[in-house]
């Protein structure tokens, strides 16, 4: 296992090849868990994508056998106590606040701002998901436009076990239908992609070794239509989701979110619950009858 603080591999690759840019999460190691470090290099390589015109479409995978595990809330690299650029949103910075002055004000910048700023990115932006897709990794995958799949990825939101409804991009509803989200939180199990394609989540399965040539395939025939009504229809379709409320809803349920976390910090050791990533894992895979 590599040690992050002693190598210089980039945690996100940036490649632009016939008009796709691809940007892709590279901590395999951790199953792509995001960290602020993770966050920040995606917004650089968005930026230089959305900058230079020879890029029509952007492609967001993951390095390894995992698409995303969710945020870091256990490897080395773990970097929540930082300081770290503010893009999304004009906040102070959470360190050396406490409480839900901390969390707020760090939740608003890396996981619901920065969600919705690359939500905003004006050129089309494809997901290719493999293997696990949990928690803040649906948090990526889902302010993409839309999803490629492998028959071997999963989807996942467990964090109702530690009492908190929901990632803080709070999509589901809007996703999924209403009622497969509620099954999909209150059993914080694994929906695959066959159920993902079939509730919309998900726009196309595939077999795993045809993943990449699907992806690129679909990115081509995008590519070939105008940027500018490329964008403005990426904005038609996300103003339209806005006003059936996913935006409004968002900004309730991530009071709802910090209620949580704050209860969770009142009454148990910490705001998570005292559930780290090891206790998450073991959780998760026992749900999903590997242990
Ligand atoms: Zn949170």
């Amino acid at each position: 296992m590599s040690d992050e603080t002693t190598t210089t591999e980039p945690v996100v690759t940036y490649d632009v090849r016939d008009g796709i840019a691809y940007v892709t999460l590279n901590r395999p190691e951790y199953a792509n868990a995001q960290n602020s470090k993770v966050t920040y290099a995606l917004d650089r390589a968005f930026t230089d994508a959305v900058d230079d015109d020879a890029v029509k479409v952007i492609v967001l995978g993951g390095n390894g056998k995992h698409f995303c595990g969710g945020h870091d809330i256990g490897t080395p690299g773990r970097d929540i106590h930082e300081s770290f650029e503010r893009k999304a949103v004009i906040w102070w910075d959470h360190v050396g606040a406490q409480g839900v002055d901390a969390r707020f004000a760090r939740e608003s910048e890396v996981y619901l701002g920065m969600c919705r700023r690359w939500r905003e990115i004006p050129k089309p932006v494809i997901a290719k998901v493999q293997g696990a897709c949990v928690a803040g990794g649906l948090m990526l995958a889902w302010v993409c436009d839309f999803i490629i799949a492998s028959d071997d990825a999963f989807f996942q939101d467990p964090v109702v076990k530690m009492g908190i409804p929901g990632v803080e991009y709070f999509a589901h509803p809007w996703v999924m239908n209403p009622r497969a989200a509620k099954e999909f939180l209150y059993t914080g199990g694994r929906f695959d992609a066959r159920r993902a394609h079939e509730l919309g989540m998900v726009n196309h399965v595939v077999p795993r070794p045809d993943l990449d040539a699907a992806v690129d395939e679909m990115a081509r025939r995008i590519a070939a239509m105008p940027r500018l009504g490329l964008a403005l229809t990426k904005k038609a379709i996300n103003q339209a989701e806005d006003l059936m409320g996913q935006r409004a809803g968002m900004d309730s349920v991530f009071g709802l979110h910090h209620a949580a976390h704050s209860h969770n910090a009142e009454v148990t050791v910490d705001s998570l619950a005292g559930l780290d990533a090891a206790a998450m894992a073991e959780s998760n895979k026992r749900d999903a009858g590997e242990l």
